[in-house]
């Protein structure tokens, strides 16, 4: 039977090991996506998710991340959420509620603790340094911040039929205290539907926002286009349309998956991503912006 995963970033290599070790036994969609983001967030060497994540301009690690069931399309996700080692959990046990699923700040941080969940501090002596260094160099050069992100955005087929996907990220390095990016957002940082497919988001958050772009790749799916042609016919256009309308543009990368397990990228910039399905092993990519508004895709040497 068919399975599939897909997820932003060479970080996430490992959880796309651990999702298609689940999918593979018959396990959900819904726990494989969960898995892999949990992976990557537990992983101190990364600095743009979960714990060893890099903090804002007042030194605190704030996370953004979502969870989406494709079946039947439930949602939760937290924001500026502090101190859980699990963010991406907070937001599927949110997306077992009708009301109240959808949390920031402080009261999400609440919700987290009252539901058990695993808090800690989440801010490591090695991204403090780099926060301490930052704040230096930003007086002596005044340097621009806000380099220094990714997210781990995931998709999820299961031999069911079923498909999930999810978000985690601790955003901008330096942002604004309470600054939320697109990686909770419905619809630009992530969406799935087990009937035709899902899309997630890893990028500028203020700018993926503009367009709705994971929503806009599975409407384009749902008419019919390939994963590939979904990407590219929505995140290369776009891109030209804000450059034009806007005058600039921040970097934009999406990922696709559809329920036949094909898979699809597009980007504005050099972007890895790791994908398996019951096809295919296994594997770390490079996509690159090609002429014509295509895609241009390697695998990486592992
Ligand atoms: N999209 C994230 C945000 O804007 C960051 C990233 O994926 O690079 O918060």
């Amino acid at each position: 039977m068919t399975w599939g995963t897909i997820a932003t970033w060479r970080m996430a290599a490992e959880g796309i090991n651990e999702a298609s070790k689940l999918l593979k036994g018959k396990g959900t969609a819904d726990d494989a996506v969960e898995k892999l983001v949990k992976t990557v967030e537990a992983n101190p060497l990364y600095k743009s998710v979960g714990y060893g994540g890099l903090p804002n301009e007042e030194g605190v690690v704030q996370m953004d991340a979502a969870f989406m069931d494709g079946d039947t399309m439930a949602q939760g996700a937290v924001a500026a959420i502090e101190n859980v080692l699990h963010a991406v959990s907070v937001a599927r046990l949110l997306s077992h509620q009708h009301y109240n699923s959808f949390r920031v700040g402080a009261g999400a941080t609440k919700f987290a603790q009252l539901s058990g969940c695993e808090m800690t501090n989440m801010l490591t002596a090695k991204a403090k340094t780099e926060w301490q260094e930052k704040l230096q160099k930003e007086k002596n050069e005044k340097m621009s911040s806000y380099n220094g992100h990714d997210t781990v955005g995931a998709i999820t087929l299961d031999q069911q039929g079923s498909m999930a996907a999810a978000t985690s990220t601790s955003g901008l390095f330096m942002k604004k205290d309470g600054r939320i990016g697109d990686s909770p957002l419905s619809g630009s940082g992530l969406y799935v539907d087990s009937e035709v497919g899902g899309a997630a988001a890893t990028g500028l958050g203020e700018d993926i926002m503009k367009g709705c772009l994971s929503y806009e790749i599975v409407r384009k799916m749902a008419e019919g286009l390939s994963p590939q042609a979904a990407c590219d016919q929505t995140v290369y256009p776009f891109v030209h349309k804000l450059k034009k309308r806007y005058g600039r543009v921040g970097e934009i990368s999406l990922i696709a998956l559809n329920k036949q397990g094909q898979w699809g990228i597009a980007t504005n910039v050099e972007f890895t991503f790791c994908v398996a399905t019951s096809n295919e092993e296994e594997k770390i990519f490079m996509a690159n912006p090609g002429v014509d508004d295509t895609t241009v895709i390697s695998t990486v040497r592992q």
